[in-house]
């Protein structure tokens, strides 16, 4: 189809089980994952298939269109306190 748009993906870590399933379809050639062991949410998925959000069990991953800047996250707050 078309060409898409990357896309930052957002996590409900609330709701996440981590069952892998969003790492496990992910067809990014490299590996996509995050700490957690959910899809990255700290760069840009230039693919934006969906295949993850689809996937989700308990249908916690969204996502916003990728501007080049990263959002507040829970994970960028734990990772850096500035
Ligand atoms: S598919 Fe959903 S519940 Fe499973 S690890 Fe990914 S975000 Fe978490």
């Amino acid at each position: 189809m078309s060409e898409r748009s990357p896309v930052l993906f957002n996590i409900g870590w609330n709701a996440c089980i981590n069952c892998g399933a969003c790492v496990a379809i992910c067809p990014q050639p490299e590996p996509f994952i995050s700490p957690f062991d959910t899809i990255s949410v700290d760069r840009p998925c230039d693919i934006a298939c969906m295949l993850c959000e689809s996937i989700c069990p308990v249908t916690t991953i969204d996502h916003v269109a990728w501007e080049g800047t990263l959002p507040q996250s829970p994970l960028n707050n734990r990772s850096h306190h500035t």
